[in-house]
């Protein structure tokens, strides 16, 4: 038995994971591949939810693409092709686009599943080949508010400016808006050992959420209300006489403001606004400054608002007031979803950045990335629109009207789903590059099959910004190829056969070079570094420099080093309940299923533990409503409308229900959600959106 040191393909925590293949000849009914524990990492030591025990089952070509399709005119369905074919039509697609409309009218939609190879190469397929500024991509969706506030505050973003084991040795944690125990089990244990170490750990959500069950104090505010949360947290540290003054004075600017702003939120006020009673919130306040460590960590319950960036920097502001960052076992940290959310945003797929998490409009950075991939600088375009504008505007006179896709699904994942399908098949012109066949795959004119984790060597970073290795343990089948290969191929087809390469340890080289300088600097980190460190933080500057596992100790990363509390305000949610649609909904994910579901869903074992959505909501609404489990729901919002099945629990309040957005098709949750964008972060309000509930006639 030969096994590879790996990582899971799924969510951010990146587990390490074995891949054993048995030896040559072991005779049918052996898989080619399994997935065993690798203790040695330290993320997760050996422990893998059900998705990562069972990932190697979409390593299976009865589930996968293993050619590539083309859209036969004469019958309008997809027909195998060869790669030359594809590729060549694909190349011809955007020329041509490119030629009737401008290169502008040509887009790229990237993902946060990329490794961080695929993701720079692709920032530069777009602004070098294409010389679009429209690439975008679903990490958009995904933590771009907690980046924003990130660097608002801190100067840059790292999902977490510590390692997670810190987790374990904080006094006192705020999970805002976060259920690792549906979304990254392995992680549990540190809040496990947090507790048992004597911390306290509040979790703030609308559900009484697995996380929430094993929390000591759970706050529950309505859908929406997370900023007001904040804020009257804030109002009470001041009241009450828990502020740090000494480092509000030493590290920080910018308190005065912030400290007003929350003044004007009275706790009586905003226990009206979020249902959370003051003395909760009063003792939560002083769990949290009481405690010699402390830390605030949100997820997309806090994020996806169209006040996400103002929400999460009003949790930084309580970090800050108490003291509670920039020190050992205490900070603000985003515990980002997708498996290449953090490196896929910093390398150049995001509509305003390039390699190394430089801006766009900055002429220096311009100038650097510039000289790395030998263009003119005057040559790179700027910045494009956010990924749900890109996708709103698909096939419109102004909008991007050919779109290469690349491993993601918007389909299924995008807000107001039903309106971006009729974008996507509005289109002249759409290819997708994924390992399944997905609802956005099938959309389009031309199907590019894929090679994945198991497949191919490449780098990510987890939500810690440890830079990890993915090792390639099995062959594709014959009939797929790489991502680095496609675009090596169109770019060659549209008149860059240089700049391209195929092999990723040399994509990750100019990678570094392209990062030098920059705030996420990988000039120090190398392929065989990764191997005989099993991973390596950000920044490393250079290749004897340790990496930087805990940032902010000394100072922050702005100019003058302090932190910048944020001067926010309360503001409703973008759509409130009213007599038409008086509930509110919230979305969000189960275990057993992964974002889009487009791989999940293909695992036998995982779609037996979570076959399909369901409306969960309060028996109290059930009784009025005359509803009995697992009767069929229709679910109504503005934008639409979708079917499910109810399931009852106290787990909700009564003024809400819930849905998970992993499936496509008359149970598509994100047909209902409302893509109003927060204005700084351009995160749709996936969150919250008023619907009304009825039940659905059947037969
Ligand atoms: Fe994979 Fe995330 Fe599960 Fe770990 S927690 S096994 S990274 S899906």
């Amino acid at each position: 038995m030969t096994t590879t040191d790996t990582h899971c393909p799924y969510c951010a925590l990146q587990c390490g994971m074995g891949l054993r293949r048995p030896p040559p000849g072991a005779g049918p009914g052996v898989p080619p591949v399994e997935v065993v524990e690798r203790p040695g990492f330290p993320v997760n030591r050996g422990a893998l939810c059900g998705k990562g025990r069972t990932a190697a089952a979409v390593l299976d070509p009865a589930v996968r693409l293993t050619a590539p399709l083309v859209r036969d005119p004469a019958t309008g369905t997809l027909v195998r092709a060869s790669w030359d074919e594809a590729l060549s039509r694909v190349a011809a697609g955007l020329e041509e686009t490119a030629t009737r409309y401008g290169p502008e009218a040509t887009g790229v939609f990237g993902g946060g599943g990329l490794t961080n190879e695929k993701a720079y190469l692709l920032g530069k397929f777009a602004r070098v080949v294409l010389r679009t500024p429209h690439i975008d991509y679903n990490g958009r969706f995904c933590m771009s508010s907690a980046a924003a506030a990130h660097r608002a505050a801190f100067g840059i973003d790292r999902g977490l400016p510590f390692p997670v084991e810190d987790i374990a040795t904080a006094g006192c944690v705020i999970l805002v808006g976060a259920n690792p125990a549906e979304t990254m089990p392995p992680l549990l244990r540190y809040f496990t050992e947090l507790r048992r170490n004597g911390g306290h750990l509040i979790v703030v959500d609308p559900r009484r959420t697995r996380t929430a069950e094993r929390a000591d104090t759970h706050l529950r505010p309505v859908p929406g209300t997370d900023l007001a949360l904040a804020l009257g947290l804030l109002h009470l540290a001041v009241a009450d006489g828990h502020l740090d003054e000494e480092f509000i004075a030493d590290r920080t600017t910018g308190f005065e403001q912030a400290r007003a702003a929350a003044m004007a939120h009275w706790p009586e006020r905003v226990e009206q606004l979020t249902g959370v009673p003051v003395p909760l919130m009063r003792e939560a306040v002083r769990r949290f400054a009481d405690a010699p460590t402390a830390m605030v960590l949100t997820a997309r319950g806090a994020e996806q608002h169209s006040k996400g960036t103002d929400t999460v920097g009003a949790w930084i502001n309580l970090c800050l007031a108490t003291g509670k960052a920039g020190r050992p076992g205490s900070g603000y940290g985003c515990l980002t979803g997708q498996g290449n959310g953090q490196g896929g945003r910093e390398h150049g797929q995001k509509a305003d950045q390039l390699p190394g998490y430089r801006s766009l409009t900055d002429p220096a950075a311009r100038a650097h990335v510039a000289k790395v991939w030998g263009v003119d600088p005057g040559t790179l375009p700027g910045p494009g629109v956010s990924a749900y504008e890109l996708l709103d505007r698909l096939g419109t006179p102004g909008g991007v009207k050919a779109l290469l896709v690349a491993g993601s699904n918007p389909m299924v994942s995008a807000p107001r789903a039903a309106h971006v399908t009729e974008r996507l098949a509005a289109l002249d012109f759409l290819a997708v590059s994924d390992v399944v066949l997905s609802e956005t795959a099938a959309l389009a004119d031309v199907v590019l099959p894929v090679a994945q984790w198991a497949e191919e060597t490449g780098t990510t970073t987890n939500l810690e910004g440890r830079v990890i290795l993915r090792r390639a343990a099995v062959t594709p089948p014959d009939g797929v190829r790489t991502d680095l290969d496609v675009l090596h191929g169109l770019a060659a087809r549209l008149g860059v056969p240089r700049g391209f390469p195929t092999d990723p340890q040399e994509v990750f080289e100019e990678l570094r070079r392209a990062s030098a300088g920059g705030p996420a600097d990988y000039a120090g980190i190398s392929y065989p570094r990764i191997r005989a460190e099993d991973g390596v933080f950000w920044p490393c500057p250079h290749p004897t420099h340790p990496g930087t596992p805990r940032l902010f100790l000394d100072r922050f990363a702005t100019p003058d080093g302090r932190a910048r509390f944020a001067a926010v305000s309360h503001r409703p949610a973008a759509e409130e309940p009213d007599a038409h649609y008086p509930l509110h909904l919230t979305t969000g994910r189960v275990t057993a299923q992964y974002q889009s579901g487009a791989q999940t869903r293909r695992v036998p074992e995982l779609n037996a533990a979570a076959p399909g959505p369901f409306v969960e909501l309060h028996p109290r609404l059930a009784t009025r409503l005359g509803v009995t489990e697992g009767q069929l729901l229709a679910v109504t919002s503005r934008r639409g409308r979708a079917l499910a099945p109810a399931r009852i629990t106290d787990a909700i309040r009564p003024d809400t229900v819930f849905m998970p957005f992993h499936w496509p098709g008359a149970g598509r949750a994100n047909t209902l959600t409302n893509p109003a964008l927060d204005p700084v972060s351009k995160m749709p309000e996936f969150k919250v959106c008023a619907v009304r509930l009825e039940k659905a006639a059947t037969g």
